[in-house]
């Protein structure tokens, strides 16, 4: 027999869970509205020369984490394993250079990486970013680093720290990519087969090992910070000193190497331990060479990117976790066969008014109806019997009170409603003070 089961490492999110999802969402999207960046979505696969030009084709993501596959045309296409590739692709693709710049972007959505599934980590992950392009301004880079600390702020997330550095540029790289080869060069053989490849192709991720970061030769390698070149030097501290202007703590890690290779001067990782070990809930930086990489003029770019995930399980160590608030207000009790007929066209017009609204359609006792209405929380029932639709009235009953009224069908709508609005406008002035008497309008 088969067995339907869904792949590892991806998850099936319930209603019970999308509440927590929608409300990040949300707001993510509020907040990056505020700093006015600007939704993009772009293709959730891409052509294969996407992610190697754009992560870098000696990263662990393009080496061993891809999900990519041959289509019917025989072209190597790849589910999009991170944001910012593709969102610089589109950039360049779609000539948004010929704008106003700075282009300031959010994406969010699906990314796709072949890793061992654990806590926190999917095969399907969700990541959320921003990307801001063309401009090499460290003002930018410190608004970028400020709205990752508002946004981990703003949902909950309490315990986190912000690490920083400067990865330098291509020139800087030249002078550090000396001082660790001849630093490095007596203990090749004693590290991993993988750093014995990056030794020739890219030593600097070597500092990032998981195997071999802790290896005494890698701990005192020389780090970048050390051959910084003069302009790299200024940019990174004036990003610090923005940083102080806007009060968000950060403490310098000059041996920070970000794992994706397209990244120039500034890098910055949110670590977080509500969970145990630190790990990166949001991370980010500047790409000054990616726009020209795919074919684009020589314009800088910064930005971050964040799991949903892991975010999730943050915020849950934190016990924090948003409530689904589908829910109805009033729910309509047809009792024998002449009260269906009137029931949904009661239901009908208490939805067009904006009443969030259910009704049983198993024709249940009058007894386990109100059960039901009462386990989902409606605040009115509204019983329709025959008797009631001969006289064309119906019972509108409060669940919390337990008053009821006999009330004419036409004006059953009215009487909800007139029991609703008094709690909507309640909630609006603990939401909005000062503002009741906008509300009327919304409420009309
Ligand atoms: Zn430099
Ligand atoms: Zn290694």
């Amino acid at each position: 027999m088969a067995e339907y089961v869904k792949p590892r490492g991806t998850a099936d999110l319930l209603p019970v869970d999308t509440a927590e999802w929608q409300y990040l969402e949300a707001q993510a999207r509020e907040l990056f509205s505020l700093y006015q960046y600007r939704e993009v979505r772009t293709p959730i696969f891409e052509h294969t020369e996407v992610f190697e030009r754009g992560v870098g084709d000696t990263t662990d993501i393009v080496q061993k984490e891809m999900y990519t596959f041959r289509d019917r045309a025989d072209r190597s296409i790849t589910l999009r394993p991170e944001g910012t590739a593709g969102a610089v692709r589109a950039f360049v693709e779609q000539k948004q250079y010929g704008g106003p710049l700075p282009v300031k972007w959010f994406y969010y959505g699906p990314m796709f990486r072949y890793e061992k599934p654990q806590a926190g980590r999917f095969r399907q992950l969700h990541q959320y970013g921003v990307e801001v392009i063309g401009v090499d301004d460290p003002r930018v880079d410190a608004e970028v680093i400020e709205l990752g600390h508002r946004f981990l702020s703003t949902v909950g997330v309490k315990s986190f720290r912000l690490e920083i550095n400067s990865v330098g540029c291509s020139t800087c790289r030249v002078a550090h990519k000396e001082a660790l080869l001849t630093h490095l060069a007596p203990v090749v053989q004693e590290l991993c087969a993988d750093c014995q490849s990056r030794y020739e192709k890219n030593p600097l991720r070597i500092l990032d090992c998981k195997v071999d970061r802790d290896h005494p030769r890698v701990l005192t390698a020389p780090t970048i910070t050390d051959s910084l070149c003069e302009d790299c030097r200024v940019h990174f501290a004036a990003v610090r000193a923005y940083l102080d202007d806007l009060d968000v703590p950060y403490v310098v890690n000059p041996i920070m190497v970000r794992g994706l290779d397209y990244y120039t001067r500034t890098a910055f990782e949110f670590m977080e331990d509500s969970i145990g070990a630190m790990s990166t809930i949001l991370a980010g930086g500047r790409y000054n060479q990616l726009v020209a990489g795919f074919g684009g003029p020589d314009l800088p770019g910064v930005g971050f990117a964040g799991g949903m995930e892991r975010l999730i399980l943050a915020r849950a160590a934190n016990g924090e976790r948003a409530e689904d608030g589908v829910q109805p207000f009033a729910f309509v009790l047809a009792l024998g066969s002449a009260a269906k007929s009137p029931s949904v066209r009661l239901l009908q017009s208490l939805r067009a008014t904006g009443i969030p609204a259910d009704a049983d359609y198993l024709g249940r006792s009058l007894k386990s109806q109100l059960k039901t209405a009462d386990r989902l929380g409606a605040r009115v029932a509204i019983l329709l019997g025959d008797d009631e639709v001969l006289r064309g009235v119906a019972t509108v009953r409060d669940l919390q009170t337990k008053e009821q009224r006999t009330v004419s069908l036409a004006d059953v709508v009215a009487a909800v409603v007139a029991m609703r609005d008094p709690l909507v406008k309640a909630v609006d002035a603990e939401r909005f003070p000062g503002n009741e008497t906008n509300n009327q309008e919304g409420s009309q």
